[in-house]
């Protein structure tokens, strides 16, 4: 069964992750037809006269399933980022990011097994920011308890699913009593009508993040609004080995986008520096999702080799240098094709 999948592959780094995962996953044996399409800075450099050209959201639209590498947002000003901008349109609302200690990764930790979800389309970054005068900003945090439901249904449903037990909701809401109030309401009554097989804790953000670096063991899934998602993730990132090791997933009702956490990393660009891991584990995600969704147990077999492939080199040193190697974006992909090349074809 083949699988037509949309692969942008980005700005920054995100051509040669992406140039790397495409081809692991090839050798891995992934029955996928590949329609490459643009975004951002690459879109224009294409021509395009939009930095999400129609022709990209038509072609996710109609195959329903994208690897996305990252794309840069400017800071301070120029373009809204386009990673936001199409969580929005496609009605990407609910972020998943695994986080998990690898054993060939050696980090403070070596027990981390947690799950970021994260609400995709509100909070501040609705991005409606006013000059109310010279020197006073405003920026509003938009919650509806339609988002706050819906994200809460989709944090159980996913923790469920994955035979996880415990949800923690990450909050404000002693001082956003009423934005933050309203999303803890939701996930709390959710939880009650639902879900109370799952074990239900709330936790005020900021003794959240504490408790993570000093025990990530105790974390099973968290769950939170947008921004604080953003951070929890790179936070939970840094627990692992970096934005180079943690994998992504936007989910719609109708779509889904596979991404790494991190961003364009201009600093390394076009310079072979890149872990493409992060990118890759995305994309052994999507061959998971697709196995779901479109019973294909065969994706699920690619999907394990790939993962014992990058496992057996990061075992045996094979690493780029982020986690202390000595390869390159190429060198690393090599790597992880030939082992796979190694491995015994199933059956
Ligand atoms: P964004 O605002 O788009 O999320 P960011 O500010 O989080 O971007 P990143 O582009 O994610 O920044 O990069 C943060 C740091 O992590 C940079 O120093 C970058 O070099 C490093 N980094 C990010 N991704 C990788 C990767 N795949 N491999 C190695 N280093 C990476």
């Amino acid at each position: 069964m083949k699988h037509t999948v949309v692969l942008i592959p980005g700005d920054g780094i995100g051509p040669e992750v992406a140039d790397a995962t495409r081809r692991i996953l090839t050798t891995a044996g992934a029955e996928i037809a590949w329609i490459e399409r643009y975004a951002g800075v690459a879109a224009l450099d294409r021509g395009a006269d939009t930095v999400l050209p129609e022709d990209t959201m038509h072609a996710i639209l109609e195959h329903g399933v994208a690897l996305k590498g990252p794309c840069t947002t400017p800071i301070g000003g120029g373009f809204s980022s386009i990673n936001v901008a199409l969580r929005k349109k496609l009605n990407l609302y609910g972020a998943v990011r695994p986080v998990r200690s690898l054993e060939g990764v050696r980090t403070r930790y070596d027990d981390v097994d947690l799950i970021v979800v994260r609400e995709n389309t509100e909070g501040l970054y609705a991005g409606i920011e006013n000059v109310i005068t010279e020197g006073v900003i405003t920026s509003l945090k938009v919650a509806t308890e339609e988002a706050c439901r819906r994200i809460s249904r989709f944090g159980f449903e996913y923790a469920r699913s994955r035979g996880r037990r415990r949800v923690t909701v990450f909050h404000k809401a002693n001082i956003m009593k009423l934005s933050d109030g309203l999303f803890l309401r939701c996930a709390h009554e959710e939880h009650e009508r639902n879900y109370s097989d799952l074990e239900y804790e709330e936790q005020i953000i900021d003794a959240g993040c504490m408790r993570i670096v000093q025990d990530p063991s105790r974390f099973d899934v968290i769950l939170c609004e947008n921004l604080y998602g953003d951070v929890i993730s790179d936070l939970c990132a840094g627990l692992v080995g970096g934005l180079g090791v943690t994998p992504g997933a936007n989910f719609g009702d109708e779509h889904a986008v596979f991404e790494a956490v991190h961003g364009s990393a201009p600093d390394i660009a076009g310079q072979d520096l890149a872990n493409p891991l992060a990118l890759l584990m995305s994309g052994v995600m999507m061959l998971r999702h697709l196995a779901e969704t479109r019973s294909d147990e065969a994706c699920t077999v690619v999907a394990d080799r790939i993962r014992d492939a990058y496992n057996a080199c990061l075992l045996r040193g094979e690493r780029t240098r982020d986690l202390g190697g000595e390869l390159g974006t190429r060198g690393f992909a090599d790597a992880v094709c030939r082992e796979l090349d190694r491995m015994p074809v199933p059956a």
